[in-house]
């Protein structure tokens, strides 16, 4: 599997976790190392709630505003027109817990 795929395999994790579509759980157990399943959840619950508003019960993108959408319709409109952002954000939450990881690896070496 190159980059690329891979990272539409991403994006399409991710537009279908945030629209409450059912995700490929074994596409998530390939690519996850033993014991972070934890910290997968919490990344995607992080940029759901960063992308997905909901408004009387209606589901908006709080990303440009767009809305109301059904499941699939938003899972449509995060593939079409926010891809890179939802890898963007699920790199940010991925970063910030590998500095979190190195400071506490540093606090446990002092
Ligand atoms: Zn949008």
């Amino acid at each position: 599997m190159g980059f690329a795929s891979e990272k539409r395999e991403l994006v399409r994790l991710v537009a279908r976790y945030v629209a409450g579509l059912s995700i490929d759980r074994r596409f998530v157990e390939e690519n996850t190392p033993p014991g972070a399943e934890g910290a997968i959840t919490n990344i995607l619950e992080d940029v759901k709630s960063q992308v997905l508003e909901i408004k009387q019960g209606l589901m908006i993108c709080r990303l440009c505003g767009e809305g109301p959408f059904t499941r699939t319709g938003l899972y449509l409109h995060l593939l079409r027109r926010h891809g890179n952002e939802l890898v963007h954000l699920v790199m940010e939450r991925v970063d910030e817990r590998i500095r979190a990881a190195r400071k506490i690896g540093r606090l446990v070496a002092e």
